[in-house]
């Protein structure tokens, strides 16, 4: 156990874990709870005892895709009866709910529907801003974007300057899997390629977009294909620091190709958080995503490293398809409970972390919340 004393010894002093540590992490010799331990102490220093939840919405146009990733439960051909693509009037009146029921930011992810030009991507964008400018729109996976930039034959930066002038407010993270190409190419071989997502990212932070960053875990892959991950995402936060929150994505099994798997343990689940906490020095949030970890995980994955648990979230689709049993929303009491009883003090921020201040139906960014580094 002398790795573990040294790993002790580098975040005690804020310095970098190596790839080698990060691997001696993942190995179930090394206590849960010691490398819990560890990323609680990380994620107090950069969030202290604040956990942030935001008050959000999810809105996927479309389901229809062009793909086939093995891991994709949410994904519809054209003709099956699934497969759905909503009108500008659905559209709106999702973003009308939205508003009504408190939102600040609305998540715009889907599938790539081979009939659908970038133009009506934008113009989902422009309906919502133009509508509700106050609701934050974070929409389009660099998947998307790689898609559309296969569909128009224009630069990345020119499509992502038309869409933030539409009003795009910042990027998901969705869309990474695995970037290493062993398992990349297995599950999902078509879609944009680690250097397109990477790529994608970078010109987004120089065009001042704040984006987020995923890794979907617990599938085929191995414990150095995690923290090969983990390291290229560090890289690039390096480069540009324009990543906001890192979420781990607990892979769910049903109705995909992958179904012979097994969901991944609530201990993968939290070593998994807290490996990413330690990797990933220089990202400032880590989010343990409920919908996906299941409740009492993520609100144990509170003292493993996660400082934000998402949102209230209302039309889930993506997860539920893969039957995550998690409910389809949580009131705000329903979450600040969840927090205070995981012993932290709830936060609700907005999209780029600023603290919301609530009176009546009212609602104001105040300040960005900011502990440490
Ligand atoms: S994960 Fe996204 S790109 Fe892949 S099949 Fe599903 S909807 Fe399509």
């Amino acid at each position: 156990m002398n790795q573990l004393a040294s790993i002790r010894d580098k975040v005690l002093a804020g310095e970098r874990l190596s790839f080698d540590d990060g691997l001696f992490l993942f190995s179930p010799e090394v206590p849960l709870n010691d490398v819990g331990q560890l990323a609680n102490l990380v994620r107090e220093r950069k969030n202290g005892n604040f956990a942030y939840y935001n008050i959000n919405t999810h809105l996927n146009p479309t389901n229809v895709c062009v793909y086939r990733c093995t891991f994709c439960a949410f994904r519809s051909d054209l003709r099956d009866p699934k497969g759905y693509l909503m009108s500008d009037e659905q559209i709106l009146q999702r973003g009308r709910e939205a508003v009504e029921a408190g939102c600040t930011e609305m998540h715009i992810v889907g599938g790539l529907h081979h009939q659908m030009k970038f133009e009506w991507y934008l113009k989902i964008i422009q309906l919502l801003h133009e509508a509700y400018p106050r609701l934050h729109l974070k929409g389009w996976t660099a998947v998307e974007i790689n898609w559309f930039e296969h569909l128009t034959k224009r630069p990345v930066r020119e499509l992502l300057q038309e869409l933030i002038d539409a009003g795009l407010g910042s990027m998901p993270g969705g869309g990474a899997e695995i970037f290493h190409p062993e398992v990349r190419d297995r599950i999902c071989e078509h879609k944009a390629g680690a250097q397109s997502w990477l790529d994608i990212h970078r010109t987004a932070h120089e065009l001042g977009l704040r984006t987020n960053c995923t890794m979907l875990y617990g599938h085929i892959e191995e414990p150095y294909h995690r923290v090969d991950h983990l390291i290229r995402l560090r890289e690039l936060q390096d480069e540009t620091g324009g990543f906001q929150t890192f979420i781990p994505l607990a892979f769910h099994p049903d109705n995909t190709g992958l179904s012979h798997i097994a969901k991944p343990s609530a201990l993968l689940d939290l070593r998994t958080m807290a490996v990413s906490r330690l990797m990933l020095d220089n990202v400032p949030h880590i989010k343990a995503y409920w919908i996906m970890l299941g409740i009492g995980t993520a609100q144990t994955a509170l003292s493993y490293g996660a400082d934000d648990l998402d949102g209230t979230v209302r039309h889930e689709l993506i997860y539920h398809d893969a039957g995550a049993e998690t409910p389809q929303v949580l009131s705000v009491d329903d979450i600040r409970r969840l927090i205070e009883e995981a012993g932290r003090e709830p936060v609700e921020r907005d999209t780029l972390y600023h603290r919301v201040a609530r009176q009546g139906d009212q609602w104001q960014a105040a300040e960005a919340v900011a502990v440490g580094a």
